[in-house]
C-alpha cells in the first residue's frame, strides 16, 4: 500500500532544520514543522521570484504535478 505514495514522490523537495528549501535557489522559503500537512499551497520564493506548487504531509513536502 506504502508503494504507491513512492510512484508519485519524484517531485520530492528538500526539507533542512525546519524549513523548505527552494529548488531554485536552495534558500530557505517556507517553515515546516514535522506535522504539518498542506495541499496545493502555493510557495513565493523571494530571492529567485520561482513559484512552487507543494503538497505537505507530515513534514515531508513533494512539488504538485501543475496542469499547464
Ligand atoms: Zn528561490
Amino acid at each position: 500500500m506504502e508503494k504507491l505514495k513512492e510512484s508519485r514522490g519524484c517531485g520530492k523537495l528538500i526539507v533542512r532544520d525546519g524549513w523548505l528549501i527552494c529548488p531554485g535557489c536552495h534558500k530557505r522559503v517556507l517553515r515546516v514543522e514535522p506535522n504539518t500537512a498542506a495541499q496545493n499551497l502555493i510557495v513565493y520564493c523571494r530571492n529567485c521570484k520561482r513559484t512552487v506548487t507543494v503538497d505537505i504531509d507530515r513534514g515531508q513536502c513533494f512539488e504538485s504535478q501543475s496542469p499547464t
